[in-house]
């Protein structure tokens, strides 16, 4: 091989964060842009890969990040040099859960590749599988601290999506980290009013806020969520900040598209931390526990599984506590390691019929009486009387109608595909 001759180099990195600061999908903008300045572009958007949204060490949503270059053979140790030494100068090192992981990967991506990472959604991996996993498939793997990035490092270069949205982040100058945003709620709205449903997740219109600025320490300014890049484009030009921006990155992500949920489970092979799509109908009505949570059961026929609504989900509560024994649904959730089933959203498929034992009616228009135990029923208005007879059903129409309904934005996983994105 002449050292003119052409690689495809995969590049992954993940768990450069902590609760305290810095944020991998900046790590991965600060290496774009030292390469860009060495005339080296990506070959298509940085893409943020969102993995087992119950990984136990996520920092906050469980992003894992990676790109392409096409390089000269000559520039290969150049390109891994310069991302090796930017995850060692900004990666927070001192975070107890951070420990993070570098990959790179020459060639074409395989269907082994593929499969890991589809797993890296649906179950949980050691760090000993996954380095494994790197040696059987000539990956080279990076490990900082225990390394524990190389778990999604890996998954990050060798997913195939199939559906894609996109997310622009704008960065802060470093010396506003950790102080308040000082963005323009009302260029928010606008922003939403000019691209929605192009854009979405901007506000959250059950408490009407704007939702597209994180509330922690991180050098994120805001995200903006996005069908495609073309009405980010258009979403970021609309939105004031009242501070200087570092600048932003629009990536490529698996956010918002339901490739967590797998499909086909009976309730009674479901696992802890994996999450589902089902059919089923509801076998204890919801009550509520202390903490405002509410709870109740459904059953596929296979087994029975306790599904939740927790707190955070503010008014997707009220919903719930509507449903009735013997109402259909379709779930999709995550099972949590009390195996409970997180409900991200359902769709109500069929209700039962509500209705009170009430006293039948006479032929005259007007409800009996009782004539007294085991004596049947008598009018008062005109003196009929019915012997053997049991008290009737009457319907009560239900508060509650069919279709989908998901939690509130604030509450929703990054996973999740909004109603709003159905055809
Ligand atoms: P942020 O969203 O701010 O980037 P995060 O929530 O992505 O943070 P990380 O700091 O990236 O959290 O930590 C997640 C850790 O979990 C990483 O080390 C990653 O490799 C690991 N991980 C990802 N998927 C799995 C999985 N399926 N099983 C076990 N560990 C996983």
């Amino acid at each position: 091989m002449n050292s003119n001759d052409k690689i495809t180099l995969h590049v992954g990195l993940d768990d450069t964060d902590s609760t305290e600061g810095m944020c991998t999908t900046y790590l991965t903008h600060i290496i774009l842009e030292k390469l860009e300045q060495m005339g080296i572009k990506a070959l298509d958007y940085p893409r943020l890969i969102r993995l087992n949204p119950f990984a136990r060490y996520k920092t906050r949503g469980n992003g894992a990040l990676s790109f392409v270059v096409e390089i000269d053979t000559s520039m290969r140790d150049t390109v891994k040099n310069l991302v090796l030494e930017n995850v060692e100068k900004y990666s927070m090192f001192e975070g107890v859960n951070t420990n993070p992981g570098v990959v790179f990967y020459e060639g074409e991506i395989t269907d082994k590749m593929t499969e890991y990472a589809l797993n890296a959604i649906y179950n949980i991996y050691t760090i000993e599988y996954a380095e494994k996993f790197a040696v059987d498939n000539n990956i080279e793997y990076h490990k900082f601290k225990k390394g524990r990035g190389i778990i999604g490092a890996i998954a990050a270069i060798s997913i195939v999506l199939d559906d894609v949205t996109y997310e622009c982040l704008a960065y802060r100058m470093p010396e506003n980290y950790g102080t308040k945003r000082r963005l323009d709620e009302d260029s928010i709205f606008r922003m939403n009013d000019e691209t929605y449903p192009e854009t979405f997740e901007n506000i959250d219109f059950e408490q009407n806020y704007a939702a597209i600025e994180p509330h922690t320490p991180c050098p994120v300014l805001y995200g903006i969520r996005a069908n495609n890049p073309e009405i980010l484009e258009k979403a970021r030009s609309i939105v004031v900040s009242h501070e200087d921006m570092e600048g932003y990155r629009i990536f490529k992500t698996n956010q918002h598209t339901d490739m967590h949920i797998q499909c086909g489970v009976d309730i009674a092979d479901m696992k802890n931390t994996s999450c589902y799509k089902f059919k089923c109908h509801v076998v204890e009505a919801p009550h509520d526990i202390e903490g405002g949570h509410v709870f109740f059961k459904v059953s596929d026929d296979t087994d029975v599984i306790e599904c939740a609504a927790f707190e955070p989900t503010k008014s997707f509560r009220n919903i719930v506590r509507k449903l009735i024994v013997g109402d259909e649904l379709l779930i999709y959730g995550g099972i949590n390691d009390n195996h409970t089933l997180n409900i991200e959203k359902f769709k109500l498929l069929k209700m039962a019929s509500k209705f009170n034992l009430v006293n039948p009616l006479c032929s005259c228009g007007k409800r009996m009486k009782s004539a007294g135990k085991n004596k049947g029923f008598k009018c008062s208005k005109c003196g009929n009387k019915l012997r053997n007879s049991s008290k009737v059903k009457e319907v009560i129409s239900r508060d509650v109608e069919l279709g989908f309904y998901e939690v509130p934005t604030e509450a929703r996983r990054h996973l999740s595909k909004p109603i709003i994105r159905f055809d």
